[in-house]
């Protein structure tokens, strides 16, 4: 069996809304394996993105935190880091890329200037030799011309330039795991593919583990080995992509693959949207958290959740559907 980099177990996380805490996700279990990729998809509001701060212990600074769980990173439990501890790993062992590449960059210094700094400040490097080594990950991240790029602003690079910046400022410290929050969403499709084959080529070239947050099947279908899905603060289905992709098995995942454009309406069917929409978390129904959207709805699924049931090789499904008996 692969190697586990990240193991996450039971992760609850939560802010406090008016006096009381909302869980933002609900005992949430993952497990990335070395070299490999996991995607987590939902729609937005299912807890992608809360996920992923609290694994870089940054959900503190948005007013969340941790309830319950545990966070395994090369033998030590991140849940249990003080944020000092925590800065050793951030940015050097773990890195992460976000959205929107422009809010990521400080606009007031160079983009060489940026890297070196984050060179500097994880592997103690002289001016000097991160300078240099800043214009070898320009060009291992596919800029053109990085001899002069480096000294560039920000604002003098295209939007796809700069998340390959940006990329370039997460690999510098050749971390052991990427952590990308919808890395594409704000680029244009053909600038999306470049960035999508660059993290694959990365990916081979460092041996990185990539846990990569998205809405997008149709980019989980390109990248992920293993995909989890969450709906509304939980993992509802969990398993190998072939898999998942083949033969889904949550009615949740049936529907988000069923609105692909290039899957189903590609072949002139119409495109389905999963009826209703995701409910607030501090409103969250009975049973299945699905339930008032399923189209397979059952009297049990009202009154009592589902736990993950297995429904194949290392393949899981919160859903009664499963139960012994239920379903061949
Ligand atoms: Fe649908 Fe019931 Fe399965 Fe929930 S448990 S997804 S409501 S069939």
């Amino acid at each position: 069996m692969a190697q586990k980099v990240l193991e996450i177990n039971g992760l609850t996380t939560g802010f406090l809304a008016e006096k009381e805490i909302v869980k933002a996700t609900d005992r949430v279990n993952l497990q990335l394996e070395k070299g490999k990729t996991l995607c987590l998809v939902g729609e937005s509001g299912s807890g992608k993105s809360v996920t992923s701060l609290a694994i870089m212990r940054l959900i503190e600074f948005s007013g969340g935190r941790i309830l319950e769980g545990s966070i395994a990173f090369q033998k030590q439990d991140l849940a249990k880091k003080t944020q000092e501890e925590m800065l050793h790993i951030r940015g050097n062992k773990i890195a992460m890329i976000f959205q929107d590449p422009m809010t990521a960059l400080n606009p007031v210094f160079t983009v060489g200037e940026q890297i070196a700094e984050s060179l500097r400040l994880h592997q103690g490097m002289k001016k000097e030799k991160a300078w240099t080594e800043a214009i070898k990950l320009l060009r291992l991240v596919g800029i053109p011309s990085p001899e002069l790029r480096v000294k560039q602003y920000p604002h003098e690079l295209s939007g796809g330039m700069c998340q390959r910046v940006v990329i370039a400022i997460a690999l510098a410290c050749r971390p052991d795991v990427l952590i990308a929050d919808e890395p594409t969403t704000a680029l244009d499709v053909t600038v999306q593919a470049q960035i999508l084959d660059l993290l694959r080529s990365l990916q081979k070239e460092i041996g990185m583990s990539i846990l990569l947050i998205t809405h997008d099947m149709g980019v989980a279908a390109e990248m992920a080995d293993r995909i989890a899905v969450m709906y509304a603060g939980a993992i509802v289905e969990e398993g190998d992509a072939t898999a998942i992709f083949d033969k889904p098995s949550h009615p949740y995942t049936t529907g988000l693959l069923q609105s692909i454009p290039g899957l189903e309406g590609e072949r002139g069917h119409e495109l389905y949207t999963i009826a209703g929409t995701i409910p607030p978390l501090s409103a969250l129904p009975s049973g299945c958290r699905f339930h008032p959207r399923c189209p397979h709805v059952m009297d049990k699924c009202r009154a009592v959740s589902p736990p993950s049931m297995t429904v194949g090789d290392r393949h899981t499904s919160a859903c009664w559907l499963y139960e012994e008996g239920e379903r061949a």
